[in-house]
């Protein structure tokens, strides 16, 4: 099957059988649930996107056999690649302002690619050629994947083994002929509902005594035993007003869900880790590595719009030529476009790991990641600065309409001559939606968590940020000999 098309990828998504909860209630129809719709648009935009000729050299690759792919599944064979997966990325969220999802599949897909490659060296395993069958029908089947790393972990100072719930990490309860049963939970899982399959990788590096946490597989999300619960964002339930004003970003979103194996089957052919455990620690340094690198384009697209919607809410308040309003807007860019550099720095420094595949220079990737968990929330304090107190005292979608007091609205409200009250409030509902609302959760609070929190990024930076030679180097110029 080529490309689908984003209604395809819809009508796809509304056959899958999920088993959604939210509010506490069975969620029949994701596809069409008001407070969820907006999440699966973001995702139908990485289809849409595909389809435009001025963007199928960023959104699609053409593999050596003929086939053309979405870039969302592809292994990227150079830097070129690494290079192009981080601008599509910018792109994907300079159209949706949110997070569009399908990163954290692309992400899996490279990181189990090389380490099931370097599994198999050592073992004569087979998960390998599992994985290249897997991926080559999600390629042709132009799924969306999800890519589920985070256990809940219970308590954070025991291993997996020694948790006194051994459900808080997902592990293995079974080894059949045929496959086997996992039990488990994976945490703040992006996308889950709108990906038509998962492949699960765990979450730290393990010791013997965690062999049966040490497992990584794919199934479709729809399989027997799972259960996703949705994560509440901040202002979701504006979504079920009626009012897109009041919502900010009423055609795009996020989602997160927490995400529960009960009891699970994984056949043979789709698992890629089974008890190797000294191979759970590569997996996910090359997992985090790629998400980490991810974020130096998904965000700064996302910063392009707060960006954006700042200058409109100073044009439209007429102080676009008050100095402060423009250095402020400098230094948005300054951050922004510095987190670009990092994105695209780690992806110009990738080399090729034993399988062939190329992976991102992992030290410039978590500088990349620990630059994120600070800079938008510059550049979102920056915005809230610029666009004044009514982002978050402006009344409702309903006053303005109000025969009553919609007129005081529309009065005591209005900002420069030319801009109509409606417009102002659209943009400072923006923000608010960027900064402190459903948005928020993908620009500010997964900046600091998502790809792993910024004390992960400080660890992977002492490891790589070779203390040693810079001794050596110090030594050098200072003519100590010893
Ligand atoms: Fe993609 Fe960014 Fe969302 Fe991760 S946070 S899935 S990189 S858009
Ligand atoms: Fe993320």
């Amino acid at each position: 099957m080529a490309l689908m098309t984003g209604e395809e990828y819809v009508e796809s998504m509304r056959k899958m059988n999920l088993n959604v909860y939210m509010f506490g209630e069975k969620i029949d129809d994701p596809v069409d649930n008001p407070v969820l719709r907006p999440s699966l648009n973001s995702v139908k935009a990485t289809y849409d996107l595909a389809q435009m000729p001025e963007y199928e050299d960023l959104m699609t690759v053409t593999l050596e056999d003929g086939r053309k792919i979405n870039r969302f599944a592809n292994i990227h064979r150079n830097t070129d690649d690494l290079i192009k997966k981080v601008k599509m990325q910018r792109l994907c969220g300079q159209k949706t302002a949110s997070c569009f999802q399908r990163c954290v599949g692309m992400d899996a897909f490279n990181a189990v690619w090389s380490t099931t490659y370097e599994i198999d060296k050592k073992y004569s395993t087979n998960y390998h050629e599992n994985f290249k069958s897997y991926l080559r029908m999600v390629q042709d089947r132009d799924f969306t994947v999800d890519g589920a790393m985070t256990d809940p972990k219970g308590d954070r100072s025991l291993a997996p083994h020694a948790q006194p719930d051994l459900d808080l990490y997902l592990r293995v309860v079974e080894q059949r002929e045929d496959g086997i049963v996992v039990r488990g939970a994976k945490a703040h899982q992006t996308g889950i509902i709108n990906s038509q399959e998962v492949i699960v990788m765990p979450t730290v590096a393990m010791g013997p005594e965690d062999k049966d946490f040490a497992v990584s597989f794919a199934v479709p999300t729809d399989a027997e035993g799972i259960t996703m619960i949705i994560g509440r964002q901040s202002c979701d339930t504006r979504k079920l007003e009626g009012s897109s004003m009041d919502v900010g970003n009423s055609e795009f979103g996020g989602v997160e869900a927490l995400v529960v194996f009960d009891d699970v089957f994984v056949p043979n052919d789709r698992i890629f880790l089974n008890g190797e455990y000294e191979f759970a620690g590569m997996l996910v340094e090359r997992f985090a590595g790629y998400h980490r690198q991810s974020y130096g384009g998904c965000k700064v697209g996302v910063g392009d719009v707060l960006i954006g919607a700042a200058a409109l809410a100073a044009d439209y308040n007429g102080v676009p030529k008050a100095s402060h309003i423009k250095d402020k807007l400098i230094e948005m860019v300054h951050l922004n476009e510095t987190l670009y550099c990092c994105g695209i720095a780690c992806s110009a420094e990738g080399k090729p790991t034993e399988s062939g595949n190329y992976l991102i220079d992992l030290l410039l990737a978590n500088v990349c990641k620990q630059n994120v968990t600070r800079y938008p929330y510059e550049i979102a304090r920056l915005a809230e600065d610029i666009a004044g107190g009514f982002m978050v005292t402006a009344p409702s979608e309903k006053d303005l309409r109000s025969p009553v007091v919609g007129p005081m609205v529309e009065k005591y409200l209005k900002g420069t001559a030319g801009v109509s009250t409606e417009n102002r409030l659209k943009i400072l509902r923006l923000i608010e939606n960027l900064t402190l609302g459903t948005a928020a959760v993908g620009y500010r609070t997964e900046s600091m968590h998502g790809a792993g929190s910024p004390q992960a990024q400080r660890i992977m930076i002492s490891r790589q940020g070779s203390i040693g030679k810079k001794k050596e180097l110090a030594k050098e110029i200072a003519k100590i000999r010893d």
